[in-house]
């Protein structure tokens, strides 16, 4: 296909807004699969994407296109993950497409991740076409929310296009506005040498590691040797294709084309988001611009309930990490939790998807320590260390001072939570930024330590606003500030996997609370057990479980047997979930539930 008749582009939009299902009504209008293989949500795959309704894997799809002028078009839409734990992704994504479609729900408006969305494909250089979605709902008011497009993004949205995904209203001019108001390609030449950028990539069971690319110049063929520029590694091309949204393969992929490569890739960690894909011999001299491999912020450990499936967890964790390159691990013995592994994540979302999908789809039980930021630590003789388990933290007489990584956060919020939210943020250690309002909403900006919203802030955010806030974040650097390692002792003993780091002016607050908490937590047992938290040695925080008195099956006396033993069943069902310190047993929620604040 000649460049001036593709279009590559994007879906941007909120969560909810309407994302995936526009992108069915697209391939499902041009008849790009048969009504038959038309599932819904085809673009949305794995079960955990689906029950939380959101995307996780970029997908693709190629969709041939006849306008109303009778030239025949081919568009490529690539589905960007909704999340920001995946910001360098969708970054990438937008980098590989021209264009956008900004989708916002009209009876909702503009949202946290709309901004975020939107501003990187303007950062991209993208040319957008605002859409309006969601317009067969009463609530819709389409003309407040191009007015609020205009307003808060600053785009052109006098000719949107008005549209319902369900009813299938409008998607003609959606179709016809890709043509007309997206543009091709910039440029790409056949014969210059190979460069390809490096979308996305996944473990598929049958063809091993799939590769979604972007060819910029020349051509890439099935058979060709290919040298990934930024990690070295050279691979022979077995398969291309497209998606259509199934694989269908091609004879070769020419500028300003996306598909798929498959080879001699052994894991998709071998291969970087970003990277340039060029022929081994006569290859392109330099590199796309903007390569950097996408690091994992977020840490905590996970350790099975039962010791004896640590290798079965091993197991788990190490296929995973074969179909996700920025999940990281490494082993980790813990006093008190035995083997497991210290894994890194790139946010929140990110490390939940994983602990359930281990949970769910390998059937392991897990502990999972608390989340902890990689804090950057300055020793006294001048070198610096990374911190990524408190457990680790170093003597403090060794100690310089700490650096914790701060965050800039956007939120948007109906005006009468503000209130709400403001303290939300401001007993999270908030510096505020920025107060705007956007109609009846209002946008706060606040500078944030990353270590007070890895926990529990997003929970806290959508209790406090009845789920009508949106939020969003990105990285923006160190700092330094009064942070100590708190510990936690059950029975006088510390039990590593409950140390955090906290900021000293908040080390009485937050070791009352926990120790609280763990005092609800913990089962009593047949002594009394004293439950501290301390700093450096010294206890800034006490509670005692009282023993307990009598044997638990005595109120069945003169009852039937059967029942008698259904409480020790039940006992023993719930001994599964402890493991045992010293001599206490502490349940399994007990090391997440400690930690939140309410
Ligand atoms: P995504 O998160 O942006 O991919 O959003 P989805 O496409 O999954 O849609 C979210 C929800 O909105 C789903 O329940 C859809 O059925 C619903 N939805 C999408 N488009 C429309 C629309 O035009 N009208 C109505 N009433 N509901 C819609
Ligand atoms: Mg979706």
């Amino acid at each position: 296909t000649d460049l001036a008749h593709i279009r590559n582009f994007a879906i941007v939009a909120h969560i909810d807004h309407g994302k995936s299902t526009l992108a069915d009504r697209l391939i499902q209008s041009t008849n790009t699969v048969s009504e038959r293989d038309m599932k819904a949500q085809l673009l949305d795959s794995m079960d955990i994407e689906r029950e939380r309704g959101i995307t996780i894997k970029a997908n693709t799809v190629r969709i041939d296109y006849v306008a109303k002028d009778g030239e025949h078009y081919v568009l490529n839409l690539i589905d960007t993950p909704g999340h920001v734990d995946f910001a360098y992704e969708v970054s990438r994504s937008m980098r590989a497409v021209e264009g956008s479609l900004l989708v916002v729900d009209a009876s909702q408006g503009v949202e946290a991740q709309t901004l975020a969305n939107v501003y990187t494909a303007i950062e991209a250089d993208h040319e957008i076409v605002p859409v309006l979605n969601k317009v067969d709902l009463p609530a819709a008011e389409p003309e407040r929310v191009a007015e609020q497009i205009e307003d808060v993004i600053g785009i052109d949205a006098s000719d949107a296009c008005l549209i319902s995904a369900k009813t299938g209203v409008g998607i003609p001019d959606v179709l016809e506005a890709i043509v007309k108001r997206l543009p091709p390609p910039h440029s790409g030449d056949r014969n210059a040498p190979l460069k390809a950028m490096l979308v996305d990539s996944w473990y598929d069971s049958y063809l091993g590691v799939v590769v979604l690319v972007r060819i910029m110049d020349g051509v890439l063929k099935k058979g060709d040797n290919i040298k990934m520029m930024q990690t070295g590694a050279k691979y022979g091309v077995d398969r291309i294709g497209v998606f259509r949204p199934a694989m269908q393969p091609v004879d070769e992929l020419g500028p300003g084309e996306i598909g798929f490569l498959t080879g001699s890739i052994k894991q998709v960690r071998d291969t970087k988001v970003g990277d340039t894909i060029t022929h081994e011999k006569k290859g392109c001299e330099k590199p796309l611009p903007g390569f950097k491999p996408s690091v994992p912020v977020v840490f905590c450990g996970l350790f099975p309930v039962d010791s004896a499936e640590f290798e079965d967890l091993r197991d788990a964790i190490e296929k995973l990490a074969l179909n996700d390159a920025s999940f990281s691990f490494e082993m980790e013995t813990s006093a008190a939790l035995g083997f497991g592994f210290r894994c890194g994540f790139l946010g929140l979302l990110h490390l939940e998807v994983i602990r359930d999908r281990i949970e769910r789809e390998y059937d392991i039980d897990l502990i999972t320590t608390a989340p902890s930021v990689i804090y950057h630590i300055f020793m006294k003789d001048g070198t610096k260390v990374e911190l990524h388990n408190p457990a680790d933290m170093p003597d403090l007489s060794k100690v310089d001072h700490l650096e914790e990584p701060r965050i800039k956060a956007t939120i948007l919020v109906p005006d009468e939570y503000l209130g709400d939210v403001l303290k939300l943020c401001q007993d999270r250690r908030g510096i505020q930024e920025d107060l705007t309002y956007a109609g009846s909403r209002a946008m706060v900006v606040y500078d944030l330590p990353l270590n007070e919203v890895v926990f529990d802030f997003y929970d806290r955010l959508k209790s406090v606003t009845k789920g009508y806030a949106s939020f969003d974040y990105q990285m923006t650097g160190y700092r330094e500030d009064h942070l100590v390692k708190m510990q936690i002792l059950v029975n006088d003993e510390p039990v590593d996997a409950l140390s955090t780091m906290v900021h000293r002016d908040r080390a009485e607050m937050r070791g009352r609370a926990m120790c609280e908490k763990l005092k609800d937590l913990i089962p009593r047992h047949m002594f009394k057990i004293p439950i501290q938290a301390a700093i450096g040695g010294k206890v800034i925080a006490r509670e005692t479980l009282s023993a307990l008195r009598k044997d638990v099956t005595a109120k069945c006396y003169g009852g039937d047997a059967t029942r008698k033993k259904k409480l020790l069943e039940k006992q023993k069902a719930g001994k599964k979930k402890m493991r045992q310190f010293g001599k206490v047993e502490i349940p399994q929620e007990a090391f997440i539930s400690a930690l939140k604040m309410d």
